[in-house]
């Protein structure tokens, strides 16, 4: 018999195609096609359909799988865990060992998220990739990474599914969901599918051209639930005609503290040909809405204010942006030396003004003009709100069976597997209480 990921592989016949294709873990018989063929004239129920086969898809199917449930896991692509694939560089960032903590996620509902990020740990997900030999590596801040592959992570869960007897149908497109007669029914361009419980695990539209939809929210709204604005997250900001002068250091990166409100990140920064990019902006990206404006500590950990007048005392002769070349790639001690007037050797400059000048390398104000939108963000904030659900099993509390979870619900982490955590908590919560 061939492997699941053989017997899947198989099958994917190209990014794009229209036509549905149907795999079970192990790969389908003649018998199974021709269950498939009645079928599609008398639907047997299963005891749950999953809506998008990614990290929270995934883990909800090989959960509820598991357990004995008769599971369908459905995805308009033609593979399972594309954003995975992609993640991390193509290792995957695939937890956090701070993952467990709540106050890394952003949700209208700070509290949320803690029931399910409590009873799935980074550690239970550890468990499950050491037992399947895949070696990672801590990289920086407790991100987890392969140090092999994200296909390894995909095969995994795959390998799990199978375990769990879940059967998988890629290249689906699910044109609308219904609930009658305490059934859902799940319609695609092959037939209706029927369901005791529903999972709606198709993230938010970050990224469209792989996939992303907002259909879970369509679907939300469809059973009376709020949506939280959603918005692009850990995404690139933009800078305007005022800060112009930085598009010539696309590329350079520093490391810096940015700020706005009470969030602050120490990590790297980059400039890009259109504005701000790197971990640090991309945190700061989360909290950032129009016309807000942020610090950036181009120098963390030094008093700049003393590094200019203490130069201007040892070596009153020299120009300030030969100091600031010592600190800084000398295309951004140029620009910084423009943009402060600092030209002239240090001692025609009052120490007043340097000490003005040190604070703002210490505090630089960005305004960013907005985004790079859904396209390049890594993920949505905001989503389905958590008002109507139950933070236990992810079910809407007024529609009994109908579960959201993933990136569709309005939990967001921050960057370094967070959301992957989020994903694989929240996917093992709701595939817990169907
Ligand atoms: C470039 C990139 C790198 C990232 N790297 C990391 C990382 O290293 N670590 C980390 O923690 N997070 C990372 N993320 C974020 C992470 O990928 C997401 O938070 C996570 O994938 C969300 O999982 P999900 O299952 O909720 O949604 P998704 O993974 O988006 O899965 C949703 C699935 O639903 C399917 N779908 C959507 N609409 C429909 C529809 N109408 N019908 C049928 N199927 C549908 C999609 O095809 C998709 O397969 C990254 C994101 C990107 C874009």
């Amino acid at each position: 018999m061939s492997s699941p990921s053989t017997a899947l592989q198989a099958l994917r016949t190209g990014f794009g195609r229209t036509a549905e294709v149907e795999t079970r873990f192990p790969a389908p018989t003649s018998l199974d096609f021709a269950r498939d063929e009645r079928r599609s004239t008398i639907p047997t129920p299963y005891d749950v359909i999953i809506l998008g086969a990614g990290a929270a898809g995934l883990m909800c199917a090989l959960t509820a799988g598991q357990r004995g449930r008769r599971v369908l896991l459905l995805d308009h692509l033609d593979r399972v865990g594309a954003k995975i694939l992609i993640s991390g560089g193509g290792r995957c960032n695939f937890t956090n060992l701070d993952g467990g903590l709540a106050d890394r996620y952003l949700s209208a509902n700070p509290h949320f998220a803690k029931s399910a990020l409590g009873r799935y740990t980074p550690a239970d997900f550890i468990a499950m990739v050491d037992a399947h030999g895949i070696a990672w590596h801590e990289k920086t801040l407790g991100q987890l990474f392969c140090d092999g592959s994200a296909k390894q992570i995909i095969a995994m869960l795959e390998d799990e599914c199978s375990r769990g007897g879940v059967e998988t149908r890629l290249l689906t497109r699910v044109t609308s969901v219904s609930h009658t007669d305490g059934l859902f029914r799940v319609e695609t361009p092959h037939g209706t599918e029927q369901s005791q419980a529903l999972v709606i695990a198709t993230g938010g539209p970050s990224i469209p051209k792989m996939g992303a939809t907002g259909f879970a929210y369509d679907v939300a709204r469809q059973f009376g639930l709020k949506v939280v604005e959603p918005r692009p997250a850990l995404v690139p900001l933009t800078l305007g005609a005022e800060d112009r002068l930085f598009e010539s250091l696309s590329g350079v990166s520093l490391d810096v503290v940015a700020s706005l409100g009470k969030a602050r990140f120490r990590e790297a920064a980059l400039f890009t040909h259109r504005g701000l990019s790197g971990p640090a902006i991309l945190q700061i990206s989360s909290y950032w809405r129009h016309g807000d404006s942020l610090s950036v500590d181009l120098l963390p950990g030094d008093d700049a204010r003393m590094l200019l007048t203490d130069a201007k005392r040892a070596r009153p002769n020299a120009e300030p942006r030969t100091i600031l070349r010592e600190r800084f790639p000398d295309r951004l001690a140029d620009v910084l030396a423009d943009r402060l007037g600092l030209s002239g050797p240090l001692v025609t400059h009052k120490d007043a003004a340097l000490a003005t000048a040190g604070a703002r390398l210490n505090s630089w104000t960005f305004t960013p003009n907005g985004s790079e939108g859904f396209a390049k963000a890594e993920v949505t904030i905001g989503g389905v709100s958590t008002d109507g659900l139950d933070q236990r099993s992810l079910v809407a509390k007024r529609v009994p069976g109908l579960h959201f979870i993933g990136e569709a619900v309005d939990v967001t982490g921050w960057l370094g597997g967070y959301n992957f955590q989020w994903a694989w908590a929240s996917g093992r919560a709701a595939g817990e209480a169907i």
